[in-house]
């Protein structure tokens, strides 16, 4: 950390800052150039809230050079995270996809779609049992029975499942069927959430918060990691801008910037990041060319009468179509799909 400090301060003040320093841990170098002095602090707390410093008289700025988070970064871990789930690695070569409706609605309807993805090469269906959803009206979910309906239609097609957990009260339930857990965009910031996923060792997608920093963002995964968990997935699900055309704005430079940052494998969810099924085609194909590790794409084969999420369900045919020319993008990028 780098205190700028005014040149001309007086001795009794600049003592308290390097005091205040000390008490917190640091260990305090001061040069003093032609305009300011400079205190370089050592021995950063990753917890350390720089405002303590800013706050103070005499000092006109703090910078941070570490990051705030720890077990999440590149300087901690510089290899790449991969993580095996049963035949699955998810961070390698491979690029892995998951498919699948926004919402489990019946046992039928989850067990046509997990074959029709599987067909065309998807690993990992997804399918919400519990849905957190911005009105109180609309479809909630099948709960239990949607995650046996997931299990099964997975376990059916050679398959791993993903779905979402939104209360720390389902977590046992949700232990029970699923191979990964889902974290919502809805809650990044749920703490206590984070909390409970990091004592376990399955696998959990930590969706960005709609309006997050990559930093508040990576914040959130150091619970998980911190807690126990190695297994985490980041994934950039559009965020909110000026912009109101589309249902989110796809941070497509995201993906690159956070895989420069941590070395946790990074998702792309151009469905929830577009909100419209002519867009998530473009999208899925420029999240490949950027390198994502994995994709997650919401297919329905009648999105007219989806429960939720039917205007950016693209179709069987139309996922089949974007999956052959995903394997091609790939290749161009030394990676592979299937
Ligand atoms: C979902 O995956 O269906 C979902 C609700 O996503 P998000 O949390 O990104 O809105
Ligand atoms: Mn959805």
């Amino acid at each position: 950390m780098i205190v700028v400090v005014e040149k001309n301060i007086q001795s009794e003040k600049l003592e308290i800052i390097i005091n205040e320093l000390n008490s917190n841990g640091f260990d305090v170098h001061q040069s003093t150039g032609e305009q300011f002095i400079t205190l370089g602090a050592l021995g950063v707390q990753p917890g350390f809230d720089i405002r303590k410093i800013k706050v103070l008289d005499g000092v006109i700025d703090v910078f941070r050079i570490t990051e705030p988070y720890k077990l999440a970064s590149r300087r901690f871990k510089s290899e790449k995270t991969v993580i095996k789930v049963k035949e699955v690695e998810i961070g390698g070569e491979e690029i892995i996809v998951i498919a699948g409706p926004c919402s489990v609605e019946s046992e039928e309807q989850i067990h046509r779609l997990a074959k029709i993805v599987q067909k065309s090469g998807a690993k990992i269906l997804r399918g919400g049992a519990f849905k957190p959803r911005t009105s109180p009206y609309s479809f909630q979910g099948l709960g239990e029975d949607g995650l046996k309906f997931l299990r099964s239609a997975a376990d059916e097609n050679n398959l791993l499942m993903i779905t979402e957990i939104i209360d720390t009260a389902q977590f046992d339930l949700i232990e029970k069927y699923t191979d990964i857990f889902q974290i919502g965009s809805r809650n990044m910031y749920n703490y206590p959430l984070l909390k409970v996923l990091s004592k376990t060792q399955k696998p959990v997608l930590l969706k960005r918060g709609m309006s997050a920093t990559i930093e508040e963002w990576l914040m959130s995964a150091e619970y998980l990691l911190a807690g126990g968990n190695p297994n985490v997935i980041l994934c950039e699900r559009g965020i909110r801008t000026f912009d109101n055309n589309l249902r989110f704005t796809f941070d497509i430079s995201a993906i690159n910037t956070v895989q420069e940052k941590s070395h946790l494998p990074v998702c792309s969810d151009p469905s929830h990041a577009t909100g419209y099924r002519d867009k998530v085609s473009a999208m899925a194909r420029a999240a490949v060319a950027a390198n994502t590790d994995l994709l997650m794409i919401e297919v329905h084969d009648n999105p007219a009468s989806a429960l939720s999420d039917g205007p950016q369900a693209i179709t069987p045919e139309q996922f089949d179509n974007l999956m052959t020319q995903l394997k091609q993008i790939a290749q161009v990028i030394s990676r592979r799909i299937g």
